[in-house]
């Protein structure tokens, strides 16, 4: 690119910044509008922030069933992870709390005792990259063999299944682990600082209230977007504008109501006080893999407590568990003009102060799950429990296109995290940012599945509307 262009871009989460940081390295001027201060309170989830990015940790995989694009670009993203831990000084087997990324391995537990459809399909691929010998199945004694050798073998823990002789099958990932993810996003702001991205954060000078919109000379008809106007009152023109707002992102941008939804995940921590030296020792990532069970059969009362997942202890000694068995919708009456709506309505985040108690379906399943694979915490109470708001898209692939409705390419959609985007933020930002110069002749692998697709139909949840069991905003489905 030889003349500047500006690009103002909405949301200083995982989605945002690692776009910024590309733009500007290919000469845009950057500059980064997040409501949140960021830049004083850094990325701590204590602090009631509503942006998924700023989370203690988040799961690194690249298995990903079918879906060989996803792990690839996986793959890619482990290498960019490891080269920037090495940068900032660690080496590959410094256990570190410092670490961005940690590889403590993954437990993905099966449903049963033997290996599902989804688990043979990312083993399958796996093997078509190459890489089996990085995944030990527990039933299998050449890979048992194998993950000894390695110094895997500690971690492919057995658990017996309930009311049975059994236990269940689980396949150890040596290649996968966790990012820390607050820390992750506050280094990539300050990488991205450095470079010359300009920032404005706060409730005043950060939040986006409006887009500008004109009508386009070059392309009659259409309204093109000339910049954005902040609560401050102050306007700011950019050449393009990118929505990287999360699950907000609909409400800045309407004509994502078709796409996006947001919905919440149940999470819930644990603190393990560090003088408890068996379960500190126990629960830290050089002992304990990230543990997943997988969309278990409904159990023997019909309950789904199924979906999963467990963390090692941070540094702190949180250890969080998250449930997604479940999506919990907020269907609220949608503003006139929404482009889709479900019966007048669309599913918005609940307010912050609204978002620290989990619906009971999602506190009996994590219960549930930390009695078979936790039981040291089976009487423990939480140490906090919070809802935090995916951005999920009709088949959960991203959304990073330019909208069509716009003219002269000036509103760009960099969103639709879908509860698997923070695994990559250090190369997300390349691939969106061909996509933003290129488009269709984007030489990105992901362009096929992130473009804007209107004709894509309605799944993956987004097809079930307001009033169903999954909508919170009908206080008898919180069941508190
Ligand atoms: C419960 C849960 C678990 C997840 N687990 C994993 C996992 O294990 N592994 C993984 O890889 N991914 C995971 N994800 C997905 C990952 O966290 C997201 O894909 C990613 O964080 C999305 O980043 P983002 O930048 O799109 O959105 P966000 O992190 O939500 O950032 C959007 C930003 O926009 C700002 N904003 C919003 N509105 C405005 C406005 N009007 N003006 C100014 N700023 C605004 C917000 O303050 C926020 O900082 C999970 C997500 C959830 C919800």
């Amino acid at each position: 690119m030889t003349d500047s262009k500006s690009v103002a871009i909405i949301g200083a989460g995982i989605f945002g910044l690692s776009l910024a940081i590309t733009l500007r390295d290919r000469g845009y001027e950057v500059s980064v509008f997040d409501r949140c201060q960021y830049d004083v309170k850094g990325y701590d989830p204590a602090d009631n922030v509503q942006a998924a990015s700023a989370d203690h940790n988040k799961i690194f995989r690249a298995s990903y069933g079918n879906e060989i694009h996803y792990q690839r670009l996986a793959l890619e993203s482990r290498k960019a992870w490891a080269l920037e831990d090495e940068k900032r000084g660690f080496t590959r087997s410094d256990a570190s709390d410092d670490r961005l990324f940690v590889n403590s391995g993954m437990l993905r537990i099966q449903p049963s005792d033997h290996l599902a459809t989804l688990e043979k399909e990312t083993l399958a691929n796996m093997q078509r990259d190459g890489l089996r010998d990085t995944q030990f199945v527990m039933s299998e004694p050449a890979d048992c063999e194998r993950a000894e050798k390695l110094g895997w073998k500690d971690k492919m823990f057995t658990f017996p299944i309930p009311d049975s002789e059994k236990t269940y099958e689980a396949v150890l990932d040596s290649l996968a682990g966790f990012l820390r993810c607050s820390n992750a996003c506050a280094h990539y702001q300050k990488v991205a600082a450095d470079k010359g991205v300009r920032f404005n954060f706060g409730p005043q000078k950060g939040a986006v209230d409006s887009l500008i919109r004109v009508k386009s000379s070059l392309e009659p008809g259409k309204e093109k977007v000339k910049g954005l106007k902040t609560s401050d009152g102050l306007v700011h023109h950019a050449n393009a504008v990118v929505v990287a707002a999360g699950s907000f992102s609909t409400q800045i941008l309407p004509e994502l109501s078709y796409h996006l939804e947001s919905s919440a995940g149940s999470l819930a921590t644990y603190k393990i006080d560090k003088n408890n030296t068996e379960l500190w020792d126990k629960y830290s990532p050089e002992r304990f893999p990230v543990m997943t069970w997988k969309s278990t059969p409904r159990d023997s009362s019909g309950e789904d407590t199924g979906s999963i997942y467990v963390l090692p202890r941070t540094p702190q000694g949180l250890v969080k568990i998250g449930f997604r068995g479940v999506k919990w919708t907020n269907f609220q009456p949608a503003p006139r003009d929404t482009p889709f709506t479900q019966d007048g309505q669309w599913s918005v985040p609940l307010p912050a102060e609204e978002c620290s108690m989990l619906p009971a379906p999602a506190l009996y399943a994590i219960k549930q799950f930390v009695s078979i694979f936790m039981p040291e915490f089976e009487n423990t109470p939480f140490f906090s429990t919070k809802l935090c708001w995916y951005t999920d898209s009709l088949d959960n692939s991203f959304v990073i296109d330019h909208v069509p409705n716009y003219a002269e390419k000036s509103v760009f959609v960099c969103t639709g995290g879908s509860g698997h985007g923070a695994k990559f933020l250090p190369v997300l930002g390349e691939h969106a940012a061909d996509i933003f110069e290129n488009g269709d002749n984007s030489p990105s692998f992901m362009r096929p599945f992130w473009r804007w697709r209107s004709d894509a139909p309605r799944r993956n949840g987004l097809e079930e509307g307001p009033g169903g069991p999954r909508d919170i905003s009908h206080k008898s489905n919180l069941n508190l």
